[in-house]
């Protein structure tokens, strides 16, 4: 279960978003500078330096885009999702991550980029010159407590099974063949329905577990089928666990997230190996973050005082992952 990053083509974009801000979240400490720098606030350190104490502290961090607040689904769809949409249907793999504490705006950005990414795929597979080669399956889980849900047909939880050298199968998951972006839609619709939602002190509603969007468009070609994919990740609100009293749950959800931040910092940071087998989040993705394919992250943070410690680390966590 190892492979070697000197075979890689690793590619990778880290942005992040702000959501705008809300009235009962104090005031503004994330500032977003241009579309690459925001700067996160810091509390002034009065013994040093009384004078220049505003900006003594403060923190500057760089990502491969930054959207603000006024950022338009659009927007974010075109500079993050479109040149994945279009590697799926040129046969490769492809992966979009929302990253973030509860209420930050993962849901909202990813829902905003599903219903970009399959309009385009369809409008993409209607214009070409024989549609109906194309077909396109899609399948959606929920990875909770390392247990692994069907959000199309929701049940009892699935066991992941290694075969042989290709990538984990989830046994018994439905792949439902999706004729139309609407149609995929309406059954997004119904899987989200079905994501584990339970009161947290952040957001009475909030998702608790990964939420994986998998997308496949196969098209035969001479000697064989091309097959690429596109994995839209939500993944679960990265506050600490110690804040909650479930800590069986959030260590499950902190393991994965660390498992993947290790997958793309050892991808990213040079290190030789790396190792899959740490989470079913990271053995699910193997193929995305060990193959030929490109990957991009999109960190989501809300502006005010109120979550400064959840957008500190947020902040940290994607400038890590940046670091190429
Ligand atoms: P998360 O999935 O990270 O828990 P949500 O996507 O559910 O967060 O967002 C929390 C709330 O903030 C929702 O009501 C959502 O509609 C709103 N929201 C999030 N991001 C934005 C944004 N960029 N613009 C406007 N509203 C947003
Ligand atoms: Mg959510």
């Amino acid at each position: 279960g190892e492979v070697s990053t000197k075979d890689l083509a690793w590619c990778q974009q880290v942005a992040v978003r702000v959501r705008p801000l809300r009235a009962d979240e104090g005031s503004r400490i994330v500032h977003v500078v241009s579309d690459k720098i925001l700067v996160l606030e810091e509390e002034a350190d009065y013994r040093r330096d009384v004078l220049r104490q505003r900006r003594l502290n403060d923190k500057q961090y760089v990502y491969d885009r930054v959207f603000g607040e006024d950022s338009t689904q659009e927007e974010v769809y075109e500079a993050v999702c479109a040149p994945l949409v279009d590697d799926t249907l040129r046969g490769f793999a492809g992966a979009i991550f929302a990253y973030g504490a509860t209420g930050a705006g993962k849901t909202h950005t990813m829902t905003g980029l599903m219903t970009r990414a399959l309009n385009r795929l369809f409008t993409a597979i209607t214009e070409s010159a024989n549609p109906k080669a194309y077909e396109v399956k899609m399948s959606y889980i929920e990875i909770y407590n390392e247990n692994i849900r069907d959000l199309l047909n929701p049940g009892g939880p699935l066991e992941l099974r290694d075969e042989g050298s290709g990538a984990p199968v989830v046994a018994g998951l439905s792949e439902v063949e999706a004729t139309s972006a609407a149609h995929v839609c309406e059954l997004l619709t119904r899987g989200d329905r079905a994501r584990t939602a339970e009161p947290t002190h952040a957001n009475q509603h909030s998702s608790r577990g990964h939420a994986l969007l998998s997308v496949t468009v196969s098209t035969p070609v001479e000697g064989g089928t091309q097959r690429g994919r596109l994995f839209l990740i939500d993944l679960a609100g990265s506050e600490r666990a110690g804040l909650r009293a479930r800590r069986l749950e959030g260590a499950h959800i902190n393991r994965s997230l660390l498992a993947l931040g290790n997958c793309i910092m050892a991808l990213s940071g040079g290190a030789r190996y790396v190792n899959y087998r740490d989470s079913k989040l990271t053995r699910l993705l193997r193929e995305v973050l060990g193959g030929r394919c490109r990957t991009a992250m999109v960190a989501h943070v809300a502006p005010g005082s109120a979550q400064k410690e959840t957008t500190r680390s947020t902040l940290h966590y994607a400038q890590r992952a940046s670091s190429i």
